[in-house]
């Protein structure tokens, strides 16, 4: 790794970080990302130049608007940080290439949907849909090299269209991760009878398997799904110890009826609390770019 080229990859994500923090904000409220430029949300006041450095500002002015001195998430350190960091890694794996482009952009774009989905449980389309066409398209320069290149060729010998081979890589992997989610969706609606998986999930889908082809997105679609529900059990397990403390401290109620009611409490809670799988999802595609594939060699190995 070439240590200026990785301190300017990580200054370009950064920037991108920055950028994308704005889209973060606007895109779930239909404003537009380009005008006006960055304005405080509670003063209005407009945000210098020189206040709108990646991570440096922040650090400088410490979380607080230089003007009405309220409070600055720090969701807009952390997003730069992550997008630097990620590009970082990404030049890491892939060294200078043409797939660092791709999976510089890959993640940029699910750093943006697992935030977005955090803080307003929406994933714009304005994100995901030309996210998809994105990923079709660097299948044409960065071989997706998945299920279809390896088997179709054994069956029809095809001189040169190793390219297509991947763009239909590409394509069989939207198509799996978008009806496989959707089907995980409809089990998941009966299951709970509460809408747990949208048409934003579906989409989000849809763009990890242009991307990452067939493989990757069920490797993503099982681990999502497998550490979203674990963060709900442990959100409900969490709530119903504190439930139960709670009535017994205040109603002295005894331990065994207030432990039955406040699990009560907690599955009524969970129930009206969706859980943002987006944000597990989106997490566990960034996962299988960087391991997927030497977990599932590791995987076959065990089998
Ligand atoms: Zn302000």
């Amino acid at each position: 790794m070439d240590p200026v080229w990785a301190l300017l990859i990580f200054a370009l994500g950064l920037a991108f970080g920055s950028f994308l923090n704005v889209c973060i904000y606007r895109l779930p409220r239909e404003l537009s990302v380009v005008r006006p430029g960055s304005a405080c949300p509670s003063c209005k006041h407009a945000i210098a130049a020189y206040d709108n450095i990646p991570l440096l500002s922040w650090l400088i002015l410490r979380g607080h608007c230089r003007h009405c001195h309220v409070r600055i998430s720090p969701r807009y350190l952390v997003v730069e940080l992550l997008t630097g960091i990620m590009f970082l890694a990404c030049y890491a794996q892939f060294g200078y290439s043409s797939a660092l482009v791709k999976y510089c952009t890959l993640g940029f774009l699910l750093l943006g949907l697992i935030f977005t989905d955090a803080e307003t449980q929406l994933l714009p389309d304005k994100i995901t849909l030309p996210g998809i066409v994105l990923g079709l398209l660097f299948s044409l320069f960065v071989p997706v090299d998945d299920l279809i290149s390896h088997f179709l060729p054994m069956l029809v010998s095809l001189g040169g269209t190793s390219r297509w081979l991947s763009v239909a890589d590409s394509l069989a992997g939207a198509a799996v991760g978008a009806s496989f989610i959707y089907g995980v969706g409809a089990i998941y609606l009966r299951a709970r009878g509460v809408e747990g998986m949208g048409f934003g999930d579906v989409k989000l889908m849809a763009l990890v398997g242009a991307f990452l082809g067939t493989k990757l997105t069920m490797f993503t679609i099982f681990a999502g799904s497998i550490v979203g529900s674990l963060a709900g059990v442990g959100m409900m397990l969490s709530v119903w110890v504190k439930r139960t403390r709670r009535r017994m401290a205040r109603n002295h109620e005894a331990a065994g009826v207030a432990r039955r009611r406040a699990w009560y409490s907690a599955t009524v809670m969970l129930r009206a609390f969706p859980i943002p799988f987006g944000v597990f999802l989106g997490s566990m595609a960034i996962v299988a770019f960087f391991f997927g594939n030497q977990f599932l060699r590791w995987y076959w190995r065990m089998l």
